[in-house]
């Protein structure tokens, strides 16, 4: 078995993580911890759930997506677990989308330097979104990312087009929870889920 994953969420089908339709995995644990991040409740890495990243291949490619996105927490803080992903999906002839708090420079000197788990990453990420949340800076223009500093990085051919708009979705089950990931500003996701119990996972 390889190196397990922490992952916090699976979400099988979304057309707000990425271009296209996707199946989005956000991992548990990030030490960057970003003034503003959506996602504070992923910052621990005793949550979540180990899992098998050969399951997860299997989930990707069953959900019947273009691909897999994978955020967080911080990816790259599970980068062999994810590398592994991120492989078998593109075996699969789907795609793989990434973002990370790290800068791209700071990734490929580790990989330069022979992190091979990072390295290996980056070798199956076709396109990688990278660079910290700044709240001072938040992009309203392109779709997906939350600040003006971070930045789209084509590490293939495949995923260039990265036009389209930023997008909210909202779950509601059965029995009532209610989910909400994609991006959105602060203030109107306060105001749409005003009095909602939810799980945001952006
Ligand atoms: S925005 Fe991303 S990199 Fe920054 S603290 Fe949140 S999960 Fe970590």
């Amino acid at each position: 078995m390889s190196e397990p994953v922490r992952v916090a969420r699976v979400l099988e089908q979304t057309t707000a993580e990425g271009p296209g339709e996707r199946t989005a995995i956000w991992v548990q644990g990030c030490t960057i911890r970003c003034a503003g991040c959506f996602n504070p409740h992923l910052f621990g890495t005793r949550g979540g759930t180990l899992t098998d990243p050969a399951d997860l291949v299997a989930r990707v490619v069953a959900a019947g997506t273009s691909g897999v996105t994978l955020l967080g927490g911080e990816p790259f803080e599970q980068p062999a677990g994810l590398a592994v992903i991120a492989a078998g999906v593109q075996a699969a002839g789907l795609t793989v989308m990434t973002f990370t708090g790290y800068e791209y420079a700071d990734l490929r000197t580790q990989a330069v330097e022979g992190n091979r788990a990072v390295a290996a990453l980056l070798d199956h990420t076709d396109l990688l979104v990278a660079g910290p949340f700044r709240q001072d800076l938040v992009d309203h223009e392109r779709p997906w990312l939350g600040s003006s500093n971070q930045e789209f990085r084509h590490l293939t051919d495949r995923l260039r087009d990265v036009s389209g708009p930023d997008r909210l979705e909202v779950i509601v089950t059965a029995s009532g929870d209610v989910s909400v990931n994609g991006w959105a500003d602060t203030d109107a996701l306060d105001a749409l889920l005003a009095g909602l119990p939810t799980r945001r996972t952006h």
